[in-house]
């Protein structure tokens, strides 16, 4: 008789042990720290249980890369900020699913001195601690190739997401649209203090219900959480899906806090003017912040060269292009010279028509405050709804 209540109370435990206030489902990064100690700089990561991580290093530009378990990141931010020392700045957020990253931004080729655990102490829990000193650029290519070979060199092609296709729906048109940035790579910081990569999924998913409720479209999105994608994955998240239009989602910032509207970009080999190849320079960029290493990519991030298959695509781009900038023109903010070109390397799908629409600028207070809210989100997708619904109204049957 005894055995069943020593169950009972063993079993007692361990569910009050699960139900605990610290140990939730997920993990939990509590915070990120960076100090400095002479000629040495020390990050870290405080943690409510003990995790593993791995850590690795990429040169051009230098960074620290320390992958996790996929935690909650239990910071107030925008997923960005200022470091010191050796370190210039550092990211965080969801890589891939089953994997957090923290990326730093290095100031100069820096060695990871020691790395190690800390069991908790006084107001501290468990702590992840890195301790960088200074190196020289060849000791730290050396250190990056040694890994490589470690790892096997070659290209190796991260796993893409691609949610189950849907059942045959009668051959409707496919729309993907592609909120920018997400995980590790925050996009721009508006003047709020949100950043850019939830700013753009609000205006995303909006624009997808607003597709979705005509019922003309199969409508997917490129992510439909906060989480990290490289630029090759939503090319090829698009093409998966078949898509007839891929439609990428941002809002820009310019240091003059006074400029605001939209802007629709497609794809060109010679920018139209030079804010738009400074735009695709920093879009093009996005790989880098979210901490890929583009020396074991292929080379499609090298310079956008077009082929004649991709014009066709072009042009059909160009007319989707016109029907929204007069859409906008009608419900939104936009700037002049509403249709700009340039080399956006997410926009290099030879058979996908693909825009990028820059809702506005999160640098503006007044546009970030509209593409914050509901109304502004809705005018957005409306307008778009409007342009791709005149797109297939008015392509003719060999078109897509
Ligand atoms: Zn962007």
């Amino acid at each position: 008789m005894m055995v069943p209540a020593l169950m009972l109370a063993t079993f007692a435990v361990a569910l009050f042990g699960a139900a605990g206030p610290a140990l939730g489902a997920e993990p939990r990064v509590v915070g990120l720290r960076v100090g400095e100690n002479g000629d040495r700089t020390r990050f870290v990561i405080d943690l409510d249980r003990k995790l593993d991580a791995e850590v690795f290093t990429l040169a051009d530009p230098y960074r620290l890369v320390v992958n996790l378990p996929e935690v909650t990141f239990d910071i107030t931010g925008p997923g960005q900020a200022d470091g010191r020392g050796l370190i210039r700045e550092y990211r965080y957020g969801l890589f891939k699913p089953g994997t957090s990253r923290v990326v730093l931004d290095l100031a100069g080729p820096a060695t990871l001195d020691k790395f190690f655990t800390l069991s908790p102490s006084g107001r501290y829990g468990y702590r992840l601690v890195f301790d960088l000193t200074e190196t020289s650029r060849q000791a730290f290519i050396d250190h990056v190739a040694e890994r490589r070979a470690q790892n096997g060199a070659g290209p190796r092609r991260d796993p893409v997401q691609v949610p189950a296709m849907g059942a045959d729906d009668g051959g409707k048109p496919v729309v993907v649209i592609d909120p920018g940035h997400g995980g590790t790579d925050p996009g721009t910081i508006g003047v709020l203090g949100r950043p850019e990569k939830t700013v753009v999924l609000g205006i995303a998913k909006t624009i997808r219900d607003r597709l979705e409720k005509s019922g003309r479209y199969e409508v997917h999105l490129t992510r439909d959480r906060d989480i990290f994608h490289s630029l090759r994955n939503r090319i090829r998240i698009a093409h998966e899906h078949q898509a007839d239009l891929f439609i990428s989602v941002h809002a820009d910032a310019l240091d003059n806090r006074n400029v605001r509207g939209a802007t629709v970009y497609t794809l060109s080999e010679t920018a139209s003017d030079r804010e738009a190849a400074a735009l695709a320079r920093k879009e093009n960029k996005a790989d880098l912040i979210g901490g890929i290493d583009l020396n074991t990519e292929a080379p499609e991030v090298a310079p956008i060269l077009i082929d004649l298959a991709q014009r066709r695509s072009m042009n059909q781009s160009a007319r989707l292009a016109s029907f929204l900038v007069g859409e906008l023109k009608q419900r939104h903010v936009v700037r002049t010279n509403t249709h700009r070109f340039a080399g956006f390397v997410v926009l290099k799908s030879p058979e996908v028509p693909s825009i990028l629409l820059e809702t506005g600028y999160l640098s503006n207070p007044r546009d970030a405050r509209l593409l914050e809210s509901r109304n502004g989100r809705a005018r957005v997708a409306e307008a778009v709804a409007r342009a791709v619904d005149s797109y297939f109204d008015t392509a003719n049957a060999t078109d897509f």
